[in-house]
């Protein structure tokens, strides 16, 4: 069997040539990387990245019976590597061959490189709708979305599990399915582990590329919190991509900034049993600063240091009524997600400018977020019993938000 060649065991002409063709294949200008991926190819049929790519562009112009010939040359030379199986699986799908095209995804899916995985996934998706699993095809087309952020296979797996799909258009917003609350927490849990993963590869990345840096290109931590916060994948997926939002940096950079979170919030709570607990969560946000008596939230208002922290009256068991900037809200979220007070319990209650207040609860005996949004109606019996004075904490703040109109 011939050696599989790589981009850079071809002579730097050649390489230079690639280049054109890839960007053009990039940019979907297909035939001219038809063009220019065939000269490649007929030269070094063993660089099988090239052969690959071409069978894209060729599929991509539809001209199928040329993708098929390269496949099957491909296969000579290469016939285990996972992108020809990829590619033979495209095949036996065009053919009918769903058995044909499950066997040869489900070789190449743990050897594929990770920006083909979306593909591969779909291929056993669309093999197990055609054998009626639908279940399984609706499971498998939204991991090849969370692995590939093809927007096609959230569509897909909507069609599949009867939810509504809203093309995430230039001029369509998909409403959230979760609160403004929980997304602050999103947020802050995403950015943690884009931090993490960033600085294990290289210690020394500058905070400006953090994010690209600790970025796959997928959207597992978004898929990871929403699996923990209990939301709903599919309807996130469509809000975050209506905002930009496709892999994990993109929803910071993209849908996060869309959605107000270098903004601000109004806050105030309370701690039931002893302090030590919150105050370990609380002690790399606390402020020093006591808060006005009539906190406002300013639609005009600059990002200030001013409100940097959260305020914590220890003497009190309070969080007095306060502006906050919503990172350290969800600094506060993520820390009591992942480490739930056992003996104490935190009451909060959040708002933001144009979105419902909300009560969060987290403890005691490490009970996770509970997080419920209050409408303008009174305020539920059993929120009452958790927190006795919801009603009065709740009317001061919503004085401190802007009405409608204002
Ligand atoms: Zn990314």
């Amino acid at each position: 069997m011939a050696r599989v060649l790589t981009y850079d065991d071809l002579p730097p002409d050649v390489q230079a040539n690639l280049d054109l063709a890839y960007r053009a294949f990039g940019r979907r200008r297909y035939d001219e990387a038809v063009r220019g991926f065939t000269a490649v190819v007929d030269a070094y049929p063993a660089y099988i990245h090239g052969v690959f790519t071409l069978v894209r562009a060729l599929r991509a112009s539809d001209d199928r019976a040329s993708a098929n010939a390269r496949l099957s040359a491909a296969a000579a030379i290469a016939p285990d590597d996972p992108r020809i199986e990829l590619g033979l699986a495209w095949k036996a799908l065009d053919a009918g061959d769903a058995r044909d095209a499950e066997a040869l995804a489900t070789r190449a899916l743990p050897r594929i490189e990770p920006a083909l995985r979306g593909n591969v996934l779909a291929v056993l998706a669309r093999a197990a709708e055609a054998s009626g699993r639908t279940e399984d095809a609706a499971r498998l087309f939204l991991e090849a979305y969370e692995a590939g952020t093809m927007l096609g296979w959230l569509e897909e797996h909507c069609r599949l599990a009867g939810i509504e799909y809203l093309d995430p258009g230039p001029d369509i917003i998909v409403p959230w399915p979760t609160t403004a609350v929980a997304r602050r927490w999103m947020y802050e849990a995403i950015e943690a582990s884009l931090v993490v993963a960033a600085r294990a590869n290289d210690p020394t990345v500058p905070d400006e590329r953090v994010l690209i840096t600790g970025c796959d290109g997928t959207a597992r931590l978004t898929s990871a919190w929403a699996q923990r916060a209990g939301v709903d994948r599919a309807r996130l997926y469509q809000a975050l991509a209506s905002r930009g939002g496709y892999c994990d940096c993109e929803v910071l950079m993209n849908a996060a900034e869309r959605d107000g979170h270098d903004g601000f919030a109004l806050v105030a709570g309370a701690i039931d049993g002893p302090l030590d607990e919150v105050v370990a969560v609380l002690e790399p946000l606390r402020s020093d600063d006591v808060p006005p008596g009539r906190p406002r939230l300013d639609p005009d208002a600059e990002p200030s240091e001013h409100y940097l922290g959260i305020y914590l009256d220890e003497a009190h068991r309070q969080i007095p009524l306060q502006v906050t900037d919503s990172a350290s809200l969800g600094r506060v979220l993520r820390a009591v997600a992942d480490r739930p007070p056992t003996r104490a319990r935190l009451r909060l209650l959040v708002g933001f400018i144009d979105e419902a207040p909300a009560m969060v609860l987290a403890g005691p005996d490490e009970a996770p977020l509970r997080i419920q949004e209050l409408d303008d109606g009174p305020v539920p019996s059993d929120l009452a019993a958790a927190w006795p004075d919801l009603a009065a904490q709740l009317a001061a703040l919503r004085a401190g938000l802007p009405g409608p109109g204002s």
